[in-house]
């Protein structure tokens, strides 16, 4: 298996994974403590989000329904993973991405990783982010923040800054910063604030102030000041 950790590009490393793991030798140090695959070897202000990803039948809430036809939703899993690599009719690859969404199917990851990489619709690449978030394994992390500084469609961007965002694992937060610096889309970066927000790490709340004012656009000032009442909410929560 190809290694799921990020080069220092935040592209998917090349190497094989050693001994059966998700990582290479070069990443399983970094990458276990980074997602804190073990949890006693994680920071303690990440043991929460450890705990939420981990507990069964606790994920991202995904109210979304779309109407699948018979053949796919009812398809087992495995079938669907192919049809979404390999089907020529990219709406059936759009809706093999919903229902793997649906079913949270972990197994799909590899696939699903790879189809936000390669695939050339868009809506599909997107699908697929939406699909890893859901998922929600710690591992996703990597794709969603490849997804966020690579995928040139910023649709496809929002979708992954949406899911570091809902699945709350502190470390998104240097990510988030950055692709936020050169992002120029007015949707993304105002996901990229609301997932800040949501994150509720102290130290963003100067950058935040400095694009409250700064700003041109009058929903991201919004989003900043938002963004900025829901860490000091949390702040306040965590000193209680
Ligand atoms: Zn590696």
């Amino acid at each position: 298996m190809q290694c799921r950790a990020l080069t220092s590009e935040r592209k998917r490393c090349t190497a094989e994974s050693s001994n059966g793991g998700e990582y290479c030798t070069a990443h399983r140090d970094e990458m276990e403590r980074l997602i804190g695959k073990r949890a006693d070897a994680a920071p303690s202000r990440w043991r929460s989000w450890w705990a939420r990803i981990v507990s069964p039948g606790v994920g991202i809430p995904d109210g979304a329904k779309y109407d699948v036809p018979g053949w796919l939703k009812d398809a087992p899993t495995p079938q669907v993973i192919q049809h979404l690599q390999t089907h020529s009719d990219s709406m059936a690859r759009w809706m093999s991405a919903f229902v793997l969404r649906k079913r949270r199917a972990a197994e799909a990851f590899d696939a699903l990783w790879r189809t936000r990489q390669t695939d050339g619709i868009r809506f599909v690449r997107q699908q697929s982010a939406v699909a890893l978030g859901k998922i929600g394994v710690p591992a996703v992390y990597a794709p969603l923040v490849e997804g966020l500084h690579h995928d040139p469609d910023p649709g496809v961007r929002e979708a992954c800054v949406i899911a570091l965002g809902n699945l709350g694992n502190p470390t998104a937060v240097d990510e988030i910063v950055r692709a936020l610096e050169r992002e120029e889309n007015v949707f993304a970066r105002w996901d990229c604030i609301v997932a800040l927000g949501q994150l509720a790490d102290q130290r963003v709340e100067k950058l935040l102030r400095r694009l409250e004012a700064e700003e041109i656009a009058q929903v991201l000032r919004e989003a900043c000041r938002d963004a900025l009442a829901e860490i000091r909410q949390r702040e306040g929560q965590n000193s209680n």
